[in-house]
């Protein structure tokens, strides 16, 4: 067996373990990932869930199907007649494929021009920090690493009552490679994924059903924003159950039959296709030899400190696989924090000003913490709200559902939670992502010249309105 040193070894080259490769390579070290994501085609591909199967292929199709939603129902009221507006499913799944297929090979190029050894196959931790790599033809060879970092990343979780078969019964990668739209659609759980994947196949004609265990709507996010946005979803016809817990699917000739409790007692649901979206599960199968000292939390994370570090020594763990959301852009700011504190660099994660965004429509995104958490917490608070009708942008752009909330300590002023649902939300958010970074008061906020029209002004007014000094919209 052939035996090669590195300076880092990152295995999985997701969101968190590509960019801290290029990270450590950037900061002069000698760097190899290793990742064995295989797509449909059987081809490898770097990027992880998020690039071939997450983020970016929910998006494109986010986008493609909400434009064609928009030009029915939206062109009208803008004076554009549009007549027999159709759609190509197999057109919007070609251009979703190429996009990723771009994005994957970007990260080949980006690779190559950091200088890290990209390797495809199996990576696997031995104990004494060095790690075995088996490549496509199978053939091994052991890496020698000062450091390791494990990026492995998350799994969809499986419903033992509704098991996953590929075709009717699907993960959320199932869930975006539909060559017809499905007549009549359901969906276990109303989470991220369960959302924004109901939207896209609702918005292309599939009657779809939302099953969610809980009886509260979106238990995480802000409950005045949950309240507006289930208004929202009822609106573009998901039929969300909440309360629903699933038992048993029942797969007959007219389709799968989902049997479910709630407050009434056993109800039924009849559909065609079954997306599975209750969550994800950190992934770590075939991750650790023997003697690692790599320790797992009850729930399967690799456990580690606010830094990173596994219990074994030079052995770091980032993204999915760790503790904290499960978000792309929590992985790639730990993947560069670990990729510097490597090279005896200070850096750190800000855990308190991590942004969530919900690519719905209207858009949710949020920062920091939710007015039930600071109700729960007993510090003083005040808030100050902005709705889109009142933007002269939104109004333009025929986008006025929705509002900006910012919320405030009433006795240092600190910007404790900014939570926006309407246009562009998940853009709007990084204003108070930044200013909370740099721990901006409100005041900081009110004083900061926003252009006009925009919708950034609707951030600017409820800033002044946690205060009562909103100029375009009645104080409260
Ligand atoms: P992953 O992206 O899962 O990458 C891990 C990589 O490691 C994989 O390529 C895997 O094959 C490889 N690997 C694992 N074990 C080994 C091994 N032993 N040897 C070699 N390789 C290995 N997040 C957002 O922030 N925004 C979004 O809009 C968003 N949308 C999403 C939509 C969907 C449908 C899904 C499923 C997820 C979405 N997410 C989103 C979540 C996001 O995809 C994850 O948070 C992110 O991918 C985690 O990055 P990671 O690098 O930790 O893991
Ligand atoms: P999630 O945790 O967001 O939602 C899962 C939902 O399923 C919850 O509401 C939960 O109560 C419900 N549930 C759990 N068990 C159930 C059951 N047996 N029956 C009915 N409902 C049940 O998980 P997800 O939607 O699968 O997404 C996984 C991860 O991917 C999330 O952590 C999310 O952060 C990430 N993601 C992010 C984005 C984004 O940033 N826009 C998009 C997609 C996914």
């Amino acid at each position: 067996m052939s035996e090669s040193s590195f300076d880092v070894v990152v295995i999985g080259a997701g969101p968190a373990g590509y960019p801290c490769a290029i990270r450590a390579a950037q900061n002069k070290l000698k760097v190899a990932c290793i990742d064995e994501w295989k797509n449909h085609d059987g081809k490898y591909a770097f990027g992880g869930t998020c690039l071939n199967a997450g983020c970016i292929p929910s998006k494109a199709l986010l986008e493609s199907s909400e434009l064609y939603h928009r030009a029915r129902t939206e062109f009208a009221a803008h004076g554009i007649k549009a007549s027999g507006i159709e759609f190509d499913l197999s057109a919007m799944q070609k251009r979703k494929t190429q996009i990723v297929k771009a994005s994957t090979q970007g990260i080949t190029g980006l690779f190559k021009g950091a200088g890290v050894t990209a390797l495809q196959g199996h990576g696997r931790l031995l104990a004494g920090n060095r790690v075995e790599y088996t490549a496509a033809d199978g053939t091994t060879s052991t890496l020698v690493a000062r450091h390791v970092v494990l990026a492995s990343g998350s799994a969809p979780m499986e419903l033992k009552t509704v098991p996953f078969d590929g075709t009717t019964v699907v993960d959320s990668w199932g869930a975006l490679e539909f060559a017809e739209v499905p007549k009549r659609l359901g969906v276990i759980g109303a989470g991220v994924i369960g959302l924004e994947l109901g939207s896209v196949w609702r918005r292309l004609g599939a009657e779809v059903v939302v099953l969610e265990a809980l009886q509260e709507f979106l238990f995480m996010v802000d409950q005045q924003v949950a309240k507006e946005a289930l208004k929202h979803f009822n609106k573009l016809g998901l039929d969300i159950r909440l309360g629903a817990k699933v038992t048993a699917a029942k797969q007959g000739a007219g389709g799968v039959t989902l049997v479910y409790t709630d407050v009434s007692g056993e109800q039924q649901v009849m559909v065609d296709k079954v997306v599975v979206a209750i969550g994800r599960r950190p992934f770590t199968s075939g991750l650790l030899g023997d003697g690692t000292g790599v320790e797992l939390d009850e729930r399967g994370f690799i456990k580690v400190d606010h830094e990173c570090r596994t219990a074994a020594a030079n052995v770091w763990a980032i993204g999915d696989v760790v503790r904290g959301p499960m978000l792309a852009h929590k992985g790639k700011e730990e993947g560069l924090m670990v990729g510097d504190l490597i090279a005896g660099l200070v850096a750190e994660v800000n855990y308190d000003a991590v942004p969530s965004v919900i690519y719905s429509a209207p858009e949710i995104a949020w920062v920091g913490q939710t007015e039930e958490q600071l109700k729960a917490s007993g510090r003083a608070y005040k808030v100050g709200s902005f709705p889109f009708m009142a933007s002269g942008r939104a109004r333009a752009m025929e986008a006025t559902a929705g509002f900006a909330k910012v919320i405030s300590a009433v006795d240092d002023d600190e910007l404790l939670g900014v939570h926006i649902i309407g246009p562009m939300a998940g853009e709007l958010i990084a204003e108070a992502v930044l200013a909370m970074e740099y721990s901006a008061s409100t005041e900081d906020l009110q004083r900061t010249m926003h252009a006009h029209p925009t919708l950034s002004e609707a951030l600017h007014e409820a800033a002044l309105a946690a205060d009562k000094r909103a100029i375009d919209y009645p104080n409260k």
